[in-house]
Formats: structure tokens, sequence, C-alpha cells
């Protein structure tokens, strides 16, 4: 059971371990809907204020803070659902440097910009 609650199911690890270290352990604690996240750590018996620290307007759950709060919108959220931002269509865009093209991550980016210290 333990090892089932850990598993986060239709991720792509693969593409998530690329991407920077905020990122990664941003999307991670939102997508178990655990960690640094005020309805979990009410739920632990942390905090007792569940509210989102951007908004106070909901729980912070990982779900409003990757779908749902107003911040998510300021930073470029383009996403409702986890399949969304597993859709290469919808997570992939192509940029072009001097170099060349090359593949920009949308949803890395976007978990890089939300701090939840
Ligand atoms: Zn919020």
């Amino acid at each position: 059971m333990r090892e089932e609650e850990r598993r986060v199911k239709g991720v792509g690890m693969g593409r998530v371990v690329k991407w920077n270290r905020k990122a990664r352990v941003v999307y991670v604690q939102c997508r178990t809907g655990k960690g640094n996240l005020q309805a979990w750590r009410h739920q632990i018996g942390k905090t007792d204020d569940p509210e989102c620290r951007k908004c106070g307007r909901y729980a912070e759950t990982g779900k409003h803070v990757a779908f749902v709060c107003t911040n998510g919108e300021d930073i470029g959220r383009r996403w409702s659902t986890w399949e969304d931002m597993d859709d290469r269509a919808r997570w992939a865009r192509k940029e072009k440097d001097e170099k060349g093209f090359y593949t920009v991550d949308l949803v890395e980016t976007f978990f890089s910009k939300i701090d939840l210290r």
C-alpha cells in the first residue's frame, strides 16, 4: 500500500528527471498532494491553516496549485488536468536560437515559477 501511494501514475518520469531541481520537487509535491502544501501540512497537524498562500481562497492542494490558483494564470498555466500536462502536444514548444531548434517543456517552466517553501 505504501509503495502504491508513492507511485506517481502516468507521469513519464523519463521526462521529469531531466527538469531542473525546483521544477521536479514542486511537480512531485503537487502530483502526490504531499510535501510542503498547506492542505497536506494541515492534514498532518503541522499548520492550522490549510489555505493557499498565494490566493488565500481555497485549500492549498496539489491540484489547486497546478490547475486552479490565480497565481497559475499569472505564470502561464495552460492545462486543466494531469493528462493535459503529460500530453506532448500541450507541453512541448519548439524554439530556435543560433544553434538551431530545441524543445522547451512548458510544464517544467511553469513549476519552476512556483514557490512552495
Ligand atoms: Zn491559490
